[in-house]
């Protein structure tokens, strides 16, 4: 997709979509850490794989000739990661990624990390969601967003460990805190070889602990696999969700039972999720027509080299929807957030 956006009708367009009062509730940590800020710790920490900037660049974003494959795509998972192994840099990055979220108008953001993947330096499962959590209070009391963290369970790591991540994360879990706390439950990660069904005992453990339920599901493989993150895990979100239109039923059953499909355009663009260069016929708009709750969503915004003003800017440059349509769909979305604080936050 040809971004960034040049025609300067775009840029008008970017800038009321700006005043829209959006909610994000599928992004993750080291896929939207900033190029500037994973530069600057690299460097501080004598890590910089590269000589410049720049270089450093196209190996944190998706380039043209890497988009096809859900595999290359999280291929570019591997540096953010060598930042964030440290408890003050995750918390950094974390307050960070709000901030960039609240220039472009985001009010209440679920963000997701997989804690076990920043555990190399000897943090714990249980600090690496802590620091999260420190990254999105500050976000909280110093921006006034509602925040939340999704914790995810890597599907390749299996059931056992996500059952472990399951009992840490409902630890942490927002009804315990004051403050921000964790929200909800994931699984990401390769969908081939790793069904939903697999993990309903971690599931079964997030939900007995109040969070709410989530999974990547239907991004690589086939409409059974949403059918199990619904009927065996409980999810009343999915992440992608895209093979759902190759099944009716299915898409009945999301309208009917109103679960919420995070939609990420971009990212399905580039991962092979769906066609290529298809943003006019993204499920989204199926899914709308369906009257399928969604929300607009960037997953991952450095790696995707995306933000919600882009994302949106796919729906209103499309005849089909208005202005007010988008900024119905955010208040819709909001009605889905785990975190309670939703509704406060978008008057
Ligand atoms: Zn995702």
């Amino acid at each position: 997709m040809a971004w960034p956006a040049t025609d300067p009708d775009d840029v008008a367009l970017l800038e009321e979509i700006r005043t829209i009062p959006k909610v994000e509730l599928h992004q993750h940590i080291t896929g939207s850490i900033p190029v500037d800020l994973t530069w600057r710790l690299m460097t501080e920490h004598k890590l910089a794989p590269v000589e410049t900037i720049e270089e450093m660049e196209r190996l944190l974003v998706l380039q043209e000739e890497e988009t096809g494959s859900l595999l290359s795509y999280l291929d570019k998972f591997h540096y953010p990661h060598w930042v964030s192994q440290f408890y003050e840099n995750l918390a950094e990055v974390t307050f960070r990624i709000a901030q960039e979220a609240h220039a472009r108008g985001v009010k209440v953001l679920e963000l997701r990390s997989a804690p076990v993947k920043h555990t190399y330096a000897g943090m714990s499962i249980r600090q690496a969601i802590v620091a999260v959590l420190e990254g999105l209070n500050r976000a909280n009391t110093e921006l006034g967003m509602a925040t939340g963290l999704v914790v995810i369970g890597m599907r390749q790591m299996g059931p056992h460990i996500a059952k472990i991540l399951a009992r840490q994360a409902i630890a942490e879990s927002q009804h315990l805190h004051e403050r921000t706390g964790v929200i909800g439950f994931d699984i990401a990660g390769a969908e081939r070889g790793n069904p939903p069904g697999l993990f309903r005992e971690a599931f079964d453990i997030a939900r007995k602990g109040g969070l709410g339920l989530t999974a990547h599901a239907g991004e690589d493989e086939g409409p059974e696999m949403v059918w199990q993150a619904i009927d065996e895990l409980g999810c009343t979100r999915i992440g992608h969700g895209c093979a759902a239109l190759a099944d009716e039923e299915l898409v009945r059953r999301l309208a009917k039972d109103k679960i919420l499909v995070e939609c990420c355009i971009t990212s399905n663009d580039q991962t092979g999720a769906v066609e290529r260069g298809s943003a006019r016929t993204h499920p989204i708009h199926r899914f709308l027509e369906a009257g399928v709750p969604v929300a607009i969503c960037t997953d991952n915004v450095t790696v995707s080299g995306t933000d919600q003003l882009r994302e949106n800017l796919y729906l209103a440059k499309d005849e089909r929807y208005s202005l007010d349509d988008l900024a119905r769909i955010h208040r819709g979305a909001a009605g889905h957030a785990f975190t309670d604080q939703a509704a406060d936050a978008l008057e």
